[in-house]
């Protein structure tokens, strides 16, 4: 079947438009309407990542201010639930502070629900007590989403896989490793995990009236992390799970659970004398393509690990939507789409848009080119040791459907071009057909290390730039305003407004 363009961005139109009209007729009286401001008038999503601290610091209408003025923000994408550093909180410690905010660290920061946890909602779940500390009883939608509506911005929750040690009760969630351990993440098959995410979704969308809400989970499976299929390395003997729940319903499939374990230990040995430069008698790839054979379960588990996590995508969209059709509902899709195939596999954009109003594809372009040269040098000495280095780095170039991006050696701090944010973009929206909205995710100064690429404002204005041209319903400026210079969040509005009267 064929789409017309032409008739598919009158449909988007359309459909904008209605979203904004109910948006209006939803608006709390409390405050006067304004009228929307030159800086939001953009038709597409002009989104940006903000945790609570940065509202406390500066004040929640200069903030404002500057995200409409600067960045022609017209969405506010509200860190609300993280126990991690990538969205909460100020500037990662060791990093150079950015030229706005408190200038120190916030070496205490906790995290946690940075709204107000409302106890009805979470009666089917031991994680009761998530109320982050950091600010009192300060709650950030309460605070923002009355100023941001009287501005005509929308106003999202944006919450992450990513949970705290100290949570009343939640040590019995944990993941169990292939060697039986516990691990720092919570295993996808946990009734009391699943029902904790179906309650905060239903809190955020039934206690406030928000425009949508953005769910993230950056994890894969473990055939996967056992191969390093990811940045940096790990450990594969601690690849996730083999709880008794994933036991259990990997008997309901037909997989021998003793079977994987014993394929699992072996390919966990066969990597680590990879690391040491063991290359097998017939090669590394042929032995990672016997373990496949002789080890069916390899596969089995890791697709048994995915679909329990991309079941909670369905989990969250469900629940959003008993209350209240009308909120939007998406995803963050992690950045190792960008560089791994095995992973892009797993993201198959038709299926999730099934469950999905709107994805955000991760296309963080500046850190991609140390965090893309990390996961090649992983294959590297990993399941490709075979090939030369450049010869993996052009296969998987190939494999991805980059064009001329730099070389390995260079990529650290050459970074990735604004041309891999348009494929990606352009890819994407050509696999949803139309049945969600792609915003590319932009990286604006999202750390890296010393020596290696950082975001300029030129980068940032051709980015936001070739998402736009890609087909992009929106954009939305990452990872968080805490940690962005305000040069380089300008240039992003400059090709906002460049792009909107061109
Ligand atoms: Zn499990």
């Amino acid at each position: 079947m064929k789409t017309n363009p032409s008739d598919f961005t009158r449909r988007q139109f359309l459909k904008t438009t209605a979203s904004a009209v109910a948006a209006t007729a939803l608006s709390p009286a409390i405050l006067p309407a304004a009228p929307e401001t030159a800086a939001s008038s953009s038709s597409k999503m002009i989104g940006i990542q903000v945790g609570a601290v940065s509202f406390l610091d500066e004040g929640t209408e200069q903030v404002l201010d500057i995200l409409q003025e600067r960045g022609a923000v017209n969405t506010l994408f509200l860190a609300t639930f993280t126990y991690g550093r990538g969205i909460g909180g100020r500037q990662v410690p060791g990093q150079p502070l950015p030229d706005h905010g408190k200038q120190e660290y916030d070496l205490n920061f906790h995290g946690g629900n940075f709204a107000t946890p409302h106890p009805k909602f979470y009666e089917r779940t031991t994680l009761k007590q998530t109320k982050a500390p950091d600010h009192g009883d300060y709650d950030v939608i309460a605070d923002v989403l009355p100023r941001a509506r009287r501005r005509g911005m929308k106003v999202y929750a944006w919450y992450e896989d990513n949970f705290g040690r100290d949570i009343p009760g939640v040590d019995k969630l944990r993941e169990i490793d292939l060697s039986g351990r516990p691990a720092g993440t919570l295993c996808p098959l946990q009734p009391d995990y699943r029902e904790f995410l179906i309650g905060l979704t239903k809190d955020y969308c039934e206690s406030y009236d928000l425009d949508g809400v953005m769910w993230g989970s950056e994890r894969q499976g473990p055939l996967l992390n056992a191969i390093d299929a990811k940045v940096g390395k790990g450990d594969p003997t601690r690849v996730t799970c083999f709880c008794e729940l994933h036991q259990k319903a990997a008997r309901e499939r037909g997989i021998d659970v003793r079977r994987a374990k014993e394929g699992f230990e072996k390919l966990a040995k066969f990597i680590n004398a990879a690391h040491e430069g063991e290359r097998p008698n017939d090669g590394y790839f042929v032995e990672f393509w016997r373990l496949l054979l002789d080890y069916p379960e390899l596969l089995a588990w890791e697709k048994l690990w995915t679909d329990s996590k991309h079941a909670i995508y369905a989990d969250v969209y469900q629940a959003a939507k008993k209350s209240r059709a009308s909120v939007q509902v998406g995803f963050h899709i992690w950045h190792v789409n960008s560089f791994s195939p095995f992973f892009r596999a797993e993201q198959n954009y038709p299926e999730i848009a099934k469950v999905a109003d709107f994805l955000k594809i991760v296309v963080y372009n500046n850190c991609g080119g140390p965090r893309y040269a990390s996961y090649l040098n992983n294959m590297a000495s990993g399941i490709l040791g075979d090939l030369p280095k450049e010869e993996v780095w052009r296969v998987n170039n190939e494999w991805l459907g980059y064009g001329n991006e730099a070389t390995l050696d260079k990529l650290p701090t050459a970074g990735l071009s604004s041309d891999y944010v348009y494929r990606e973009t352009k890819r994407a929206v050509a696999g949803v057909h139309g049945k969600c909205k792609i915003y590319p995710g932009i990286d604006i100064d999202v750390p890296t290390d010393a020596g290696q690429k950082k975001t300029s404002p030129e980068d940032v204005f051709a980015a936001t730039t070739a998402g736009l041209k890609a087909g992009a319903d929106g954009i939305l400026y990452s990872r968080k305003y805490s940690e962005m210079k305000l040069a380089n969040l300008t240039a992003g509005g400059k090709a906002v407004r460049e792009f909107g009267t061109a």
